[in-house]
């Protein structure tokens, strides 16, 4: 009847407006989260495969929420994203983590940057002004770019990544092996590093497929001259495979998880003493 088709509307769209309403309570929550300074960092380190010492750590943000508590960034960035917010949080994360890696001599730091954030009108400023502020050799800075960064308009992202590593900062492949254009994007942009996306490692023994996948992968960072990390390293029984087949890095829950800061420097003692 009319009344029940009108009564069905009324709560189709009062339950667009709830998702609205929460998505417009969320971003203002974000932004007050980041004056309040409720964003930081947790470090998961990354080991040199053949002497298993800390090489370098990577940056993975956390916002610590007054109500809800510890957030990870499958909450919080795709929003970022959609509201350009990924621009504050983007430099906020580079700086701390470039201010955090000058503490840590001998150790690089990775930084993960979003698609959005790349194709920002001054992403090259923004590395560099958090580089000099901070006083971080560029060379200890690597970024983590996944495909979607190169997706777009490729002849812009690699002037930029040209500009980047100019500069004298790493660049890695995030994720590899997800994406359609890997390879391509491989020999057309200077890639440092390719981290081998972690479903390959999941499944990793000593027969099957993803062993075949994974040891083409280290075969082609050989030949080009191009260091392999794998991540998500849960077992012992995968990283002896990859140190096996020769894998540069590795990092994972099997070695370190994301960890405090203060923390770092006694796992960089640890797996100097092992
Ligand atoms: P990612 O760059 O692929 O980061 C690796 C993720 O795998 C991290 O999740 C890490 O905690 C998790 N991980 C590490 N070792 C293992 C393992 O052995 N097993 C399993 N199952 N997982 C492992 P996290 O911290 O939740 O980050 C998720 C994603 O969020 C990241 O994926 C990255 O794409 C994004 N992200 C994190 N921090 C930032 C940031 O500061 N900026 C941007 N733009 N994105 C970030
Ligand atoms: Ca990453
Ligand atoms: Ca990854
Ligand atoms: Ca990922």
């Amino acid at each position: 009847t009319k009344s029940n088709g009108g009564g069905a509307y009324r709560f189709f769209a009062s339950e667009m407006n709830d998702q609205i309403l929460k998505r417009r309570g969320l971003e203002a929550d974000m932004r007050r989260g980041l004056d309040a300074d409720e964003f930081f960092l947790l470090y998961q380190p990354r080991y040199d495969a053949r002497s298993m010492r800390i090489r370098s750590v990577e940056a993975l943000v956390r916002w610590r929420h007054p109500e809800r508590g510890l957030v990870g960034p499958a909450e919080f960035i795709p929003l970022a994203e959609e509201t350009g917010l990924i621009a504050a949080l983007g430099v906020h994360v580079l700086r701390l983590a470039c201010r955090q890696a000058i503490e840590w001599p001998g150790i690089g730091v990775s930084v993960n940057v979003s698609p959005v954030q790349f194709r920002g009108s001054d992403f090259v400023a923004t590395v560099s002004e958090a580089l000099s502020v901070t006083g971080l050799a560029p060379a200890r800075l690597e970024l983590e770019l996944t495909e979607g960064v190169l997706l777009e308009d490729t002849e812009r992202a690699g002037l930029i990544l040209n500009s980047l590593k100019a500069r004298g900062i790493q660049l890695s492949m995030d994720d590899f092996g997800t994406g359609y254009s890997s390879l391509g994007y491989l020999k057309r942009f200077p890639f440092d590093a390719i981290k081998i996306d972690r479903s390959f490692i999941a499944d990793l023994h000593a027969v099957g497929e993803s062993r075949a996948i994974v040891q083409a992968i280290l075969g082609l960072g050989r030949a080009l001259g191009i260091s392999v990390t794998a991540e998500g390293v849960e077992t012992a029984e995968q990283l002896t495979l990859l140190r096996l087949d020769g894998c540069d890095e590795v990092q994972g829950f099997h070695m370190a998880h994301p960890s405090k800061a203060e923390d770092i420097p006694r796992l960089c003692a640890m797996a100097e003493a092992a």
